[in-house]
């Protein structure tokens, strides 16, 4: 788990067999950016860098450019890559990258590249997003934006665009559904994913949110015949949707993302949330899912480390704590929150913030495990695992205590 960490915190800065593993690995959404006075041997501003790396033990890790980080990646496809620290404390780890799945380079029936369907992989986990545009971007209320405050992937633009997604509407084209049906089948016959999660930007109305994921679902389990677990990751749904989702076996766990904990906190990070659905009513819903999938079924993703911006006005120790203090409520309601490092832009250059950052999650993981284990609870590895967890460490931790 150190190790984890601490390449999540560094970053790996570029080397040239970095550059090539690039050229078989599935790709960084974000390029890898020279640091001036860096060592580039590609002559660009920018280079192309793998997304996800698995250590020898199999625990995976998001790939950060970072030229300013000791770690790097050398060797080659054929000879086998291997991680190691320049000041030579560490041995050189083998490693190896997500491969790029042929699917990728596939077209469906009407000739759309798959890799354009709207799946993605993480690790063993095949993310579905299908609509991803959230109707928060672009409500504004009482002068202020309505959508998360660390949110830059909701934004509606082109990438809504080609799915058909539109405004207020729960349906989406049958088009779209039937590339995703294509997809997901090359999919699972290439090498079937361990978990499937249904994903999307929120809508206004949560009815039509929850009727969207219906639908979905529904899509999504007719082509999965060997029933891979399938987790329902919309916002909270109301208590009929959630009846409809469980009742016809449509999804085996839910993940409501609450992101904070505490309602002063969720008003400000999540004011989409908070004004159209309202945190009482996320949590009602999230403890209706309890009743229904029962407890270990039903997750909440929070932003960790969101709550040391200076807006919010705590110290490093208070947002532990806070944190801390959620975690034990929702782990007594039935609900496992997940938490996924809030790396922000710019925090790589600011050392006092990235030092306040790990020392935050390093005290919530250590004492979010103690909690679990009090509890007996563990993350169900139908939902997630320490294969497809690369932000998260939850599932790295429970498997060194198994
Ligand atoms: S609900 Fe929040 S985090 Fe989710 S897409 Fe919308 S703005 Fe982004």
């Amino acid at each position: 788990m150190r190790d984890k960490l601490q390449i999540l915190f560094d970053g790996i800065r570029y080397t040239e067999s970095l550059g090539r593993a690039a050229e078989h690995a599935f790709p960084n959404y974000y390029p890898y950016r020279f640091k001036s006075g860096e060592p580039n041997p590609t002559g660009g501003d920018t280079a192309t860098i793998p997304y996800l790396m698995s250590l020898e033990d199999g625990t995976l890790v998001r790939v950060r450019g970072d030229g300013a980080s000791s770690w790097e990646v050398k060797g080659s496809a054929g000879a086998g890559y291997r991680l190691t620290d320049e000041s030579g404390e560490r041995r050189a780890e083998p490693v190896s990258f997500e491969p790029l799945p042929g699917w990728m380079n596939r077209t469906t029936s009407d000739g759309w590249p798959m890799s354009r369907a709207g799946i993605d992989l993480h690790g063993d986990m095949a993310v579905i997003n299908v609509a991803p545009g959230c109707e928060y971007f672009g409500e504004r209320r009482d002068g202020g934006s309505m959508r998360c405050t660390f949110c830059a992937y909701g934004a509606p633009g082109e990438r809504a665009r080609h799915f058909g997604q539109a405004r207020g509407l729960a349906e989406l084209p049958d088009t779209t559904l039937q590339r995703l049906q294509e997809t997901l089948t090359a999919v699972l016959e290439e090498a079937p994913p361990r978990h499937i999660y249904l994903v999307g930007g929120s809508m206004l109305d949560w009815a039509l949110e929850g009727r969207r994921f219906i639908e979905l679902a529904r899509k999504v389990q007719e082509i999965n015949r060997h029933r891979v677990p399938v987790a329902c990751g919309s916002g909270a749904l109301p208590s009929e949707s959630l009846t409809e989702l469980h009742g016809d076996g449509l999804v085996d766990a839910v993940c409501f993302n609450l992101e904070v904990w505490s309602e002063p906190l969720f008003a400000k990070i999540a004011p989409g949330k908070n004004h159209f659905v309202g945190y009482r009513r996320w949590i009602d819903s999230l403890e209706q899912a309890v009743r229904l999938w029962g407890p270990g079924r039903v997750y909440s993703a929070m932003v960790a480390g969101i709550e040391l911006e200076p807006d919010y006005g705590l110290s490093t120790d208070e947002a532990a704590e806070l944190a801390l203090e959620g975690a034990a409520d929702l782990c007594d309601r039935g609900v496992l929150p997940i938490y996924s490092l809030y790396f922000p832009v710019g925090a790589a250059g600011n050392l006092w913030h990235l030092s306040e950052l790990r020392a935050y999650f390093e005290a919530l993981a250590v004492g979010y495990r103690a909690l679990r284990m009090a509890r007996g609870l563990s993350i169900w590895d139908g939902f997630m695992c320490h294969r497809c967890a690369y932000m998260q460490v939850e599932c790295d931790l429970d498997r060194t205590v198994a």
